[in-house]
């Protein structure tokens, strides 16, 4: 069976299976028009209507779920930091299939059973500490799982355990990177790879962690509502994120007018599940932003490429009329020498005009007097709107063990 026909008959399974299993499905189809008997090739994709976080939420807890609960062996949810948490289930399969992924994730990692993989993020609801785990223990690795937090206990397991893998969110990469040069431990360690993923990072924060820590540092991709991270990741030439078509197929669509784009063009993830068993995906909307790759990557992997994300459909913010992504002024930020990857974006009102204040760390306790009103210049030439800057010494801004927040708009409605 080539590919494509595995696709397409993933495609029918999963339509069929979610239109038994589900009444939310069943009703989201028969509203569509779909009969399931009929979807068996990739391009019956673009019949299919789009599902959304929003239907996740209403349908809460097991709305998108097409197994008896019987058969679900486990659930994970988000933090919820906004509105009702996002649940996802998983049969005995599902978690099989997950594992499957996230050694082959190690592997593109260049991860061996011959290393220690130290797992940081949280344990409990959250998907991304047992998956890291899962997944370094199917490879045969050693794993060390400290879980977040506790700066003093992450040293003291990397130096005495000498891990060689370092699993965590970017963040909490940063903070590590930092804190080992703070403390003059980085000759002591023995870390050679960085796998950070669960918020978007640039290659300025890549460059500046291996600086510090002289790691290798790749970028996993996922989501809770598909399995979690471990869906993808970037290999060894670092262009672009790898994902596992045989689990799962992705389209890129214009998140304004849902038209399918072609490949190269940027717009939003969607993704329908092709063998996931208690809660199966249709065309779910992710809201990251990326675009497909075209062409093979010289690893000589089978698995298409997607960019790394440029951002999320609701982490945009409009400043005088103008889009702003995070992922841009992190860009500005990354290619200017003398500035550190850390920022704040602060939007408020004054006199019923937007100001645009970008806080930004410099890389040196001093710098040049021109440094703050290039960055305003080069912000102002790649994003269209130019920023008020103010700079501050390195490490000024707060660090975060999870996701840190740079994105303060206080102008109201
Ligand atoms: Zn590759």
């Amino acid at each position: 069976m080539s590919r494509e026909e595995g696709a397409g008959w993933g495609l029918n399974w999963t339509v069929t299976h979610a239109y038994r299993g589900s009444p939310f499905y069943r009703r989201l189809l028969d509203e569509a028009g779909v009969d399931p008997a009929r979807v068996h090739a990739l391009e019956d994709l673009r019949r299919l209507p789009f599902t959304t976080k929003e239907q996740l939420r209403e349908t809460y807890p097991l709305g998108f779920t097409a197994v008896p609960p019987e058969r679900i062996v486990r659930v994970h949810a988000s933090s919820g930091t906004t509105g009702r948490r996002i649940v996802a289930t998983y049969t005995r399969r599902d978690l099989e299939d997950w594992t499957e992924m996230f050694r082959r994730c190690y592997e593109y990692a260049g991860v061996t059973p011959e290393d220690r993989v130290q797992v940081t993020p949280g344990y409990g609801l959250w998907t991304a500490g047992i998956g890291f785990q899962l997944g370094a223990e199917r490879l045969g690795a050693m794993v060390v799982p400290t879980g977040p937090g506790n700066l003093d206990l992450q040293f003291e397991f990397l130096i005495d355990f000498r891990s060689t893998v370092f699993c965590a969110t970017s963040s909490f990469g940063l903070l590590i990177a930092e804190e080992a040069e703070r403390r003059g431990l980085r000759e002591r360690l023995a870390l050679r790879v960085g796998i950070f993923g669960s918020e978007r990072w640039g290659e300025g924060m890549r460059g500046r962690m291996r600086e510090l820590l002289g790691i290798d540092c790749y970028d996993i991709y996922g989501l809770t509502e598909l399995y979690g991270p471990g869906t993808g990741i970037d290999c060894r030439h670092h262009l672009g994120i790898h994902y596992w078509d045989d689990y799962y197929v992705i389209e890129i669509v214009d998140p304004e007018t849902g038209r399918a784009l072609p490949e190269g063009e940027e717009g939003e993830i969607v993704v329908t599940t092709l063998r996931k068993e208690a809660m199966p995906l249709i065309r779910y909307r992710t809201r990251d932003l990326s675009r497909l790759l075209p062409g093979p990557c010289p690893c000589g992997s089978p698995h298409p490429r997607i960019a790394r994300l440029t951002g999320r459909t609701d982490d945009m913010v409009k400043v005088r009329g103008v889009q702003v992504y995070p992922a841009q002024v992190e860009a500005v930020l990354a290619s200017i020498p003398g500035l550190g990857t850390e920022y704040q974006i602060r939007l408020h009102r004054e006199g019923g005009r937007d100001v645009f204040r970008l806080v930004a760390e410099a890389a040196a306790a001093t710098w040049p007097e021109d440094l703050g009103r290039r960055l305003a210049d080069l912000v102002r030439d790649r994003v269209g709107v130019r920023p008020e800057v103010e700079l501050l010494p390195p490490r000024s801004l707060p660090r975060s063990e999870r996701k840190t927040r740079r994105v303060f708009d206080e102008r109201g409605d």
